[in-house]
């Protein structure tokens, strides 16, 4: 399923990252939060954030496919969609979808990271998994397709070996069936679906060189080019990025929009820019959380308890 998109996707988001990387010099909040990080660790910051990016606006994709298509969802859809989400990387078989891939698997690493280190209750009653879980569903269907090149994910997490050996059946009937309830809705002719594309402004100074991010990343573009590439979908689907008050994304059934918010694009890049500053420090050692208390847990970054990916109720 090799798609023209793909050609756009590493132009598109490559130049992105690169043109931010370099801008990256002359911005406030930005700067502010990539302080004291080598020239290599920005790039990597920017990469790591840019993939999480990614890897959210196909997980809201996952929901815009089943509310637009009504497709069945049997099991929890949270769960669904980032399985559907993780399909679509991987099926474009591209270093910048494979690293987006990585770096989100780090990224639920993170969030649990700080989740515990906060002893921040579980959140079991979410409509999402557990963030270590979901790292784990993604792992699965990355060794699933490709045990060699996603084994330091694997490594990282440390799944175990013989759970490993099981996702590559898990990977074939997750990609069958996925691709099988969206195959009649591939677009095969020329006509490409309109989206509406907005890069709202910041309402506060503070986001607005995340904004810029955003927007030079082509967050929204590199959406609106895949699922106009591959699905028929009524035209007038709108793609917005916006402050919202919260490190978030979702998507509207009633409206038809998947908004990302910048708050999210900057909560990925301060949470790796202070893993950078930790490991400096040798702060990042599996001991390192037990005595860390007061003092660290106000640089921590601000987390939203449950972020991430959700689907505003459909009626
Ligand atoms: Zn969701």
């Amino acid at each position: 399923m090799r798609r023209s998109f793909l050609n756009y996707a590493r132009a598109g988001a490559l130049a992105g990252l690169l043109a931010m990387s370099a801008s990256a010099a002359h911005a406030d909040t930005l700067q502010q939060d990539l302080k004291d990080l080598s020239e290599k660790q920005i790039e990597d910051s920017v990469e790591f954030a840019f993939g999480n990016a990614l890897f959210f606006m196909f997980h809201e994709a996952g929901h815009l496919l089943v509310s637009e298509f009504g497709l069945p969802v049997l099991g929890r859809e949270e769960d669904a969609v980032d399985t559907l989400s993780t399909l679509l990387l991987l099926e474009a078989d591209d270093d910048v979808f494979d690293t987006a891939l990585i770096d989100s698997v780090d990224g639920w690493t993170f969030s649990a990271d700080a989740s515990e280190a906060a002893e921040e209750e579980q959140a079991l009653w979410d409509a999402h998994g557990l963030d270590r879980q979901r790292a784990f569903n993604m792992v699965c269907l990355m060794v699933g397709k490709d045990p060699k090149k996603f084994k330091q994910s694997a490594d990282d997490v440390e799944m175990p070996q013989n759970r490993r050996q099981e996702c590559a059946g898990e990977f074939q009937k997750a990609h069958d069936s996925w691709f099988g309830v969206l195959k009649p809705h591939l677009r095969t002719g020329d006509k490409k679906s309109k989206f509406t594309i907005t890069y709202k402004p910041a309402k506060t100074k503070d986001l607005k060189d995340y904004v810029d991010l955003v927007k030079e990343a082509k967050v929204l573009d590199l959406l609106s080019e895949l699922l106009s590439s591959l699905y028929v979908l009524k035209d007038g689907i709108k793609l917005t990025a916006a402050e919202c008050g919260e490190p978030n994304a979702y998507w509207s059934a009633d409206e038809r929009e998947v908004t990302y918010c910048y708050e999210l694009m900057q909560y990925h890049t301060q949470t790796v820019a202070k893993y950078f500053r930790e490991e400096e420090s040798g702060d990042n050692s599996e001991s390192a959380s037990n005595e860390s208390d007061e003092e660290e847990s106000s640089t921590k970054p601000t987390i939203s308890k449950n972020i991430i990916g959700t689907a505003t109720p459909r009626k």
